[in-house]
């Protein structure tokens, strides 16, 4: 692809350096947090880290002390955002173990991302081992009951150059979060608004992969929607502004009357893992699961006329959030009476109880971390 980097695979092998946090805070403190701790504004009290650059590769692993980057002015980031990032989860079983729901596959979009970011590649079982070494060290931060530890792998490039063109060095990282439902309220469901004025991706741009600059560029749509009183926007696409893409942060898909469920295709959109679980659950059922373009006017003649019953939006911070009402410059409509529906709630039931190992998990998709 034009960009090479050096020296990664031997990264496979690396060791992380684990130097317990000398200023934990009490556990009395920690209680305090974890009472309300919203989302992502609480966090634990160690990170993980590794270095890339181009004498050593991947080198420098280790889990410290949560703290401050020293970053130069002149960081490649700063200037030309070649930054990407991750989000999973980490949750406390009944029997006081720790799951984690299909990191491989985080590592895996990571990889991919930072291919497209021509950034440099970070050995899959390096992803995981950061993740799962952040989080056994710190597991007394994860709350229990409907609670989670929200993991958000990232990396940035770190060279100090104003030149246009990939980094030399990165910074890769993970912090942890404690979260209690990412929607105030709950699955309870939510207003969205079409944004016509915006578009998120094109083809050919970076849509499909986890890049802090896309969500720079959906922030303004989503001032919008906030202007309008929703919650969420949602894109249409970039060529002729018909078609369903997605949220600004998850997924969508819609539940028609003979059960069937239609979600719009990859390409432009961000592969979501909660995504791909979905359609893997329905399809087990025997449920016909569609990855097909949707336009905004079928979906409101759709909801007229009755064909459509439902719709939600997903990702792993909401898992899966009801779609209520859906407003655009050109009409509002709602989905089901303005309430959740059965099928969007026992998808949603079904995933949940999987990722806290209430459920068998007939595809393999837990990591036990501790
Ligand atoms: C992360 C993300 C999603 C959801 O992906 P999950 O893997 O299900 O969390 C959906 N859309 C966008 C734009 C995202 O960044």
């Amino acid at each position: 692809m034009g960009v090479s980097f050096d020296k990664i695979d031997g990264a496979a092998l690396l060791k992380f350096d684990i130097q317990p946090a000398a200023n934990a805070v009490s556990e009395a403190d920690r209680a305090a947090k974890l009472r309300d701790p919203g989302f992502g504004r609480v966090f634990t009290d160690h990170m993980a880290i590794v270095r890339y650059n181009q004498t050593d590769g991947w080198h420098g692993a280790r889990v410290e002390s949560r703290a401050n980057f020293p970053l130069d002015p002149a960081a490649a980031v700063l200037h030309y955002a070649q930054e990407i990032f991750e989000g999973l989860k980490a949750y406390v079983r009944e029997d006081g173990g720790v799951n984690l729901f299909r990191p491989d596959a985080n590592a895996r979009r990571f990889r991919n991302s930072a291919d497209r970011m021509a950034m440099a590649p970070l050995p899959e079982p390096v992803f995981i081992e950061a993740v799962e070494q952040l989080v056994r060290i710190d597991s007394a931060w994860i709350p229990g009951g409907e609670g989670s530890l929200y993991l958000r792998p990232f990396m940035i490039a770190s060279e100090i150059f104003l030149g246009v063109k990939p980094s030399a060095e990165y910074i890769f990282a993970v912090i942890a979060s404690p979260v209690g439902s990412y929607f105030k309220g709950g699955p309870a469901p939510v207003s969205i608004w079409v944004s016509e004025n915006y578009t998120r991706a094109a083809i050919g741009g970076t849509g499909a992969v986890k890049c802090g600059g896309n969500y720079a560029a959906s922030l303004r749509a989503q001032a919008e929607a906030s202007d309008h009183g929703c919650d969420q926007v949602v894109f249409l696409d970039a060529v002729e502004r018909r078609y369903i893409e997605e949220l600004g942060g998850m997924n969508i898909f819609f539940v028609f009357e003979d059960g069937s469920l239609l979600t719009p295709p990859l390409g432009t959109i961000l592969p979501g893992i909660t995504r791909d679980s979905i359609i893997a659950l329905a399809k087990d059922k025997g449920t016909q699961v569609r990855e097909e373009a949707y336009t905004l006017d079928q979906w409101r003649a759709d909801a007229a006329s009755g064909k459509l019953k439902e719709a939600f939006a997903c990702g792993t911070a909401a898992v899966i959030s009801p779609i209520g009402q859906v407003r655009s410059a050109s009409g509002d409509f709602t989905i089901n009476g303005g309430t959740a529906g059965p099928v969007t709630m026992g998808l949603r039931k079904q995933l949940v109880d999987i990722q806290y190992g209430r459920a068998p998990d007939p595809h393999n998709w837990i990591r036990k971390v501790l």
